[in-house]
């Protein structure tokens, strides 16, 4: 038997991720409290298929305190350092491992907080005008500026939600993360459906832009020519993203979000025009040698991109992260022009990425 809470957690948790819009190859995070207890989704698990068992127990007094310790100044210590931490915030008996948000649902004394990255939402979140926008939208909401992700978005977040806390005498109950997503918070599910309508209401009553024009699939002479040089280098699936949007999107423009570099590199190759077979080999070999793997993307301007997978499930999931990256740029003309991720959190995640590859493999 299972209690109500995680129940309820479940349902809600399949409900908002079997939502195509909300959830994008598997992000997205929920979370429910009950007496000590924190019940949050493990790192890896789809919110669209999980069960009961694919939450992490955690000692929310232990989880608290992560936050208020001395960690070391390097990256790549104090991470680790936070790691062992958050598994040892594990109630006794509880296995998998904690998304690296879980910090974050701690902070909110509600008892369900649900996370997701929606495309729409992300086009406020990745614009010039997400802060003055976003505020007059949403007064009753907490901005956050851009952030490495793990213990210092966390950290981040409290300060934020803390100066909240003191200005209006209340919690709040929905977080902002600028180049990253949302955060809704409620005691009770039907208060988390309330916000998310009345967050995605209103972004898109505003809307007069939208992305209605990409097509997946299909197949050119390119695809053909890429084809052969992807099963050549362990990429052999090759999908073609077409249509008006993707054909006004600036390829070079810059990723959304840290999950748009984790699942579509932070940059593929790029051309100007279609290149001959030669002209493509030879570019898609510097990229190989300059980046140690074969690009996820090759973009034509003005024309299509190509995704290549290592096989169709994943050629599926860049294409879907592609997408949602065009439609955030779109989206984000309407307030006031696209923002992409800062270069330097971009070179961060680019390197973090790269490291996480390497540590799974070890
Ligand atoms: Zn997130």
């Amino acid at each position: 038997m299972i209690s109500e809470t995680l129940a309820e957690l479940t349902a809600f948790s399949n409900r908002y991720g079997a939502d195509g819009n909300c959830v994008i190859a598997g992000g997205g995070n929920t979370s429910a409290k009950e007496g000590g207890v924190l019940y949050v989704k493990a790192s890896g698990t789809a919110l669209a298929s999980i069960g009961p068992d694919g939450f992490v127990r955690m000692d929310r007094e232990k989880l608290g305190k992560i936050l208020d310790k001395e960690y070391p100044d390097g990256e790549k210590e104090r991470e680790a350092a936070v790691l062992a931490d958050m598994l040892d915030a594990r109630v006794p008996g509880s296995v998998g491992r904690p998304s690296v948000e879980a910090m974050l649902h701690g902070l909110f004394p509600q008892k369900y907080v649900l996370h997701i990255h929606p495309t729409l939402v992300n086009g406020l979140t990745c614009s010039e005008d997400y802060f003055r926008v976003g505020r007059m939208l949403f007064p009753d909401a907490v901005f956050t500026d851009e952030s490495k992700p793990g213990y210092l978005l966390a950290m981040l977040c409290r300060g934020a939600l803390d100066g909240y806390r003191a200005e209006h005498g209340r919690d709040a109950d929905l977080l902002f993360l600028r180049n990253h997503g949302v955060f809704f918070a409620s005691d009770d599910v039907s208060g988390l459906d309330r916000l998310f309508c009345a967050v995605t209401g209103t972004l898109d009553g505003l809307i007069r832009k939208r992305p209605d024009r990409i097509e997946v699939g299909g197949e050119d002479r390119f695809c053909a020519v890429l084809q052969a040089l992807g099963a050549a280098n362990g990429r052999p699936c090759v999908t073609m993203l077409s249509g008006d949007d993707i054909a006004s999107w600036d390829p070079e423009c810059g990723s959304p979000t840290p999950d748009h570099i984790v699942y579509a590199g932070a940059r593929g190759l790029v051309f100007d025009r279609e290149p001959d077979p030669a002209a493509l080999s030879a570019a898609a070999e510097g990229f190989t040698s300059r980046t140690g793997a074969f690009p996820r993307t090759v973009a034509v301007k003005g024309s299509a991109v190509y995704v290549c997978g290592k096989d169709p499930a994943d050629a599926a999931r860049i294409a879907d992260i592609v997408k949602d990256q065009v439609k955030i740029t779109v989206y984000a003309w309407n307030f006031g022009g696209y923002h992409p991720m800062s270069p330097w959190l971009r070179e961060f995640i680019v390197h973090w990425e790269a490291e996480s590859y390497r540590s799974s493999k070890a």
